[in-house]
């Protein structure tokens, strides 16, 4: 292929040894022969061989590292040149972990490791010697090039399926480790692999709550401050699971983001929602509006809008009773966002943007996406009555929103200075619990 390529200062040799690390694997029955790096199929084998002996005497630990952002390698010097760099950090690293430990490829640029310790600090040790040994700049092409590498690590747990949840909360401690983007290793914590278990079952359970209907919405009402009569209602996620568990959209919301559940989650949502607001506006003889979040992940679905019109056309609901909330610190593909507001428009819905002023990019999205209200964020609110500067941003706030033609939510009242404060600012509407809980459908 023409290319040179060669490690650079990362000359680290054979012996390094790191204190607290069992010296070497080899008495182990059923470890293959050291000195290459695995095949994922042989690296999961050998997790599961080496758990016989977690915890005997030392501590079996799993480290996964991955090379960062490695797409750029192979753009700019050729898959085959990304193959070699590849080999060369498998060999590196090998080689910085040691005899005491087995190094296999999982998966394009990740790697896993598998180390005897005698304590966490050894383990941190090792993944401190990896990161460092992918720092050391390579040469490609005669090109220097200087790669990163982010590491979570696990030690092998107890657990009904010891294999599978080492993975899994390592995975977990990797993507941390991506999230915090330091050269820092993640080791995980008891209290991460609950949480990890915790998204774990509530995934598995969401399948089922949907369909046996232990997910409710609660509504809270939306009121207008000048009148202060309720004009509408937000729709809010309620679960109870069948061991009276309450989880909050908060929790449910990102494990059906993350696992793709949110498009069947959103659509019973928004059906739910607008057959009571249908109920409702009967009952009472005048239309209620309803306002429903939708998750910014949506707007993936190439039929989303089709899917809102024919929910509304179902529950014979006219489009201007219902209004959509996105939050707005997600990060959304604004291009994509401002043609399926654009096209919710045009259906005759209402959109805005939810917890206004806490993201980054809150003005931008003024400007892109076109809107018709925005819910300042209760962060705000809560400060109303006590706190000059946020008086003054929250009057800003509404000057701005005025002049763009948008109408105003102040989220959170709680008190009645703070709805004083909130009218005074100029809002035109409110939501709290001054005014109400969110209640479920009696
Ligand atoms: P949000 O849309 O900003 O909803 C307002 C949240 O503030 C609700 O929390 C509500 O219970 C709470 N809240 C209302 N008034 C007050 C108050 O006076 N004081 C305080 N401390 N809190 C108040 P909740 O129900 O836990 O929902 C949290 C978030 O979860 C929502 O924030 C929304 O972003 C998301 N969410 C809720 N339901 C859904 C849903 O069906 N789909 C999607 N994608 N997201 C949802
Ligand atoms: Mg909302
Ligand atoms: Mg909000």
């Amino acid at each position: 292929m023409g290319r040179q390529l060669m490690t650079g200062m990362s000359g680290r040799s054979e012996d390094a040894r790191i204190p607290g690390v069992v010296d070497d694997l080899a008495g182990f029955p059923g470890v293959a022969p050291l000195g290459h790096v695995l095949s994922r199929r042989e690296f999961l084998r050998m997790l599961e061989v080496l758990g016989r002996f977690a915890g005997s005497r030392r501590q079996l630990v799993l480290l996964l590292m991955d090379v960062s952002h490695f797409d750029w390698v192979n753009d700019a010097f050729g898959l085959e040149a990304g193959d070699h760099v590849l080999a060369v950090l498998a060999e590196a690293v090998r080689r910085v972990a040691g005899a005491a430990s087995v190094v296999g490829r999982l998966d394009g640029d990740q790697f896993g490791i598998l180390a005897f310790v005698e304590s966490e600090s050894a383990a941190l040790d090792i993944a401190g010697e990896i990161l460092a040994v992918v720092r050391a700049p390579l040469a490609v092409d005669g090109e220097l090039i200087h790669l990163k590498a982010r590491v979570g690590i696990c030690p092998y747990v107890l657990h009904d399926d010891p294999k599978a949840a080492t993975l899994r909360y390592a995975g977990a401690a990797l993507s941390e480790a991506k999230c915090r983007d330091a050269d820092e290793p993640v080791f995980s914590s008891p209290a991460d692999r609950q949480v990890v278990e915790r998204r774990v079952s509530t995934y598995r359970s969401l399948h089922r709550a949907l369909q046996a209907r232990e997910l409710r919405i609660a509504y809270q009402p939306v009121v207008n401050l000048r009148s202060g009569h309720a004009e509408g209602v937000e729709a809010l996620l309620r679960w109870r699971t069948r061991h009276g568990l309450q989880i909050g959209p908060e929790e449910i919301v990102p494990v059906a983001e993350d696992t793709g559940l949110i498009g069947p989650l959103g659509q019973w949502v928004l059906d739910e929602a607008l057959s009571t607001a249908a109920a409702r506006s009967a009952a009472v003889g005048m239309p209620i509006l309803v306002a429903v979040n939708l998750s910014a992940r949506q707007f993936g679905d190439p039929g989303l809008v089709a899917a809102v019109a024919r929910t509304l056309a179902r529950r014979h609901v006219p489009p201007s009773q219902l209004a959509i909330e996105v939050t707005e610190s997600l990060a959304v593909d604004e291009t994509r966002a401002a043609r399926i507001f654009a096209e919710l428009q045009a259906l005759g819905c209402r959109v805005g943007l939810d917890d206004f002023g806490t993201g980054q990019s809150c003005l931008s999205y003024l400007r892109s996406l076109p809107i018709d209200f925005i819910k300042i964020d209760r962060s705000f609110v809560v400060e109303l009555d006590r706190d000059l500067r946020a008086r003054r941003l929250v009057q800003t706030i509404v000057a701005l929103a005025r002049d763009l033609g948008l109408v105003t939510v102040a989220e959170g009242v709680e008190t009645e200075p703070q709805r004083l404060a909130a009218a005074e600012a100029g809002c035109l509407y409110g939501q709290g619990y001054l005014f109400g809980r969110p209640e479920l459908e009696a």
